[in-house]
């Protein structure tokens, strides 16, 4: 199945990290300014312990709403950051914010406790009774604890991505109902209305960006593109493409090395969304994804027919390519091979391959690769087998400086297994590799 390719082309409109960092670092300034501004005078122990729980209380409040923006989906942050940077932030972000919200809750409690000379019991009881709203903010802090403590490593080793998914949708539970004790008990904001409009402002804006990017824009984009299933082709053992048919593909504005979320509409699919890296250069009218067998979507996908529509959304990642006058290396593990096979096609200038895999049935595409090899003159390295089989470990920097001269002056993408990539950076920053030159991205987020 052909089509004609989408002419290359670097997506516009994105954010830097540090960009986004640095805007994140002058909220959170803000955020300090607007506890002074409402803080005329702290005098006292109470004073101090309520004073520093308001801080972390307006810093939770604002972290929250950060949190959420991280994960709207918004173009500028998922071609800038990259989803799995995005990802990293935003669990990083999420276990301070679980920890500001706490240390926010005991450090009012003891203020007020040290300020009304009762104790922490008989407070607690009268926050909870009669203070507006803050038994609902006490509800949506265990709300946020519990869904902190699922998504812990250890936690959430043990439990499907699924239910960890659908859990972690309660956040936004735990922040409508934290919403209102802001205003009600927030010392910023009880009487200050500017405070109050722009603090508003910022939560219905993130709202609104949430509804229209992971709502909207992909119901918008079933009906322009018509995603649908069109075939579905098996690439080796465990391995399988799903072939993508659709309207004015062009418009997607779709990267060699990005991924969409794919909803496969059909009766047992239809619940979840998996993403799935595109691995051919997007066409006008088809796009190909290869998923390896790992685990129940992945597995059903191989029973798949012509037919079913797709609900798609993306595309996500910022794991593309742009124009450069170095050579690049394209270094894939496994079925990370996927967006660099993607790459591999359309990339300009000088490309060297080298593909990792376990065993010779682990490669696929190898005839589509040496095609493409061979019409680009590009180099391939097919590095199989165990390290005692290959007599040595295949990814360290001799070796890899051995097959790429000149290593340490080329862009570099890796896409791979966890284990592999950190692996492979290490080698290459070991090569002499800068680290702004070794771009990676992970399966997992
Ligand atoms: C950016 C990105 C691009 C990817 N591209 C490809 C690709 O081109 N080819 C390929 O074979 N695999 C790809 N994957 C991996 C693929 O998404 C997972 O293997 C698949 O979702 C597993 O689902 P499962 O139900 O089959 O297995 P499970 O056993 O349910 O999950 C195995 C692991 O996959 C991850 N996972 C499961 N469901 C999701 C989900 N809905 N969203 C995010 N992660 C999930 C979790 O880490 C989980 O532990 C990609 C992953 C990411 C993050």
């Amino acid at each position: 199945m052909t089509s004609r390719p989408v002419p290359y082309q670097k997506g516009r409109g994105r954010l830097s990290p540090r960009a986004v960092l640095a805007v994140i670092g002058i909220g959170a300034l803000a955020v300090l300014v607007l506890w002074w501004h409402g803080t005329p005078a702290v005098s006292g122990l109470g004073g101090w312990l309520t004073g520093a729980g308001e801080i972390l209380g307006l810093l939770a409040g604002y972290g929250v709403v950060v949190l959420v923006a991280l994960m709207a989906r918004l173009p500028p942050l998922e071609r800038g950051v990259g989803t799995d940077q995005l990802a990293r932030w935003h669990a990083m972000g999420g276990r301070y914010i679980v920890c500001l919200v706490v240390a926010h809750g005991l450090l009012i409690l003891w203020g007020y406790a040290v300020e009304a000379h009762t104790s922490l019991t008989s407070e607690t009881a009268t926050l909870l009774t009669q203070y507006p709203d803050v038994l609902m903010a006490t509800v949506a802090g265990f709300l946020l604890l519990g869904v902190g403590i699922v998504s812990m490593r250890a936690a959430r080793r043990r439990v499907r991505y699924e239910t960890w998914y659908y859990l972690h949708l309660y956040t936004y539970l735990a922040i409508a109902l934290a919403f209102s004790h802001q205003f009600a008990v927030g010392a910023s904001f009880v009487s200050d209305l500017t405070a109050r409009f722009w603090w508003s402002a910022m939560y219905l804006s993130v709202a609104l960006l949430v509804l229209w990017y992971r709502i909207a824009v992909p119901l918008r984009a079933y009906a322009r593109h018509k995603f649908t299933v069109i075939g579905v082709k098996s690439e080796g053992p465990g391995v399988i493409s799903v072939y993508i048919g659709g309207s004015h593909l062009d418009e997607l504005a779709a990267e060699p090395g990005q991924f969409f979320r794919w909803r496969f509409l059909n009766r047992s699919l239809w619940w979840s969304s998996h993403p799935y890296s595109l691995s051919a250069a997007p066409g006008t009218d088809l796009l190909r994804i290869t998923v390896k067998d790992t685990g129940d979507h992945s597995r059903a996908l191989a029973q798949l027919r012509p037919g079913p529509r797709i609900r798609a959304e993306g595309p996500y990642g910022a794991f593309t390519a742009g124009r450069s006058d170095r050579g690049v290396v394209l270094l894939a593990g496994g079925v990370g091979i996927t967006p660099l096979r993607a790459m591999f096609s359309t990339l300009p200038g000088p490309v060297t391959l080298i593909y990792r895999a376990s065993s010779e049935g682990e490669i696929v595409f190898r005839d589509e690769i040496d095609a493409i090899a061979a019409a680009r003159g590009a180099k391939v390295y097919y590095l199989v087998g165990s390290r005692a089989q290959i007599g040595g470990d295949p990814l360290s920097p001799r070796m890899l400086h051995s097959l790429v001269p000149g290593l340490d002056e080329q862009e570099v993408y890796v896409c791979g297994p966890p284990g592999m990539i950190s692996a492979a950076v290490e080698a290459l920053r070991g090569a002499g590799v800068p680290r702004r030159q070794i771009h990676f991205e992970s399966f997992e987020f």
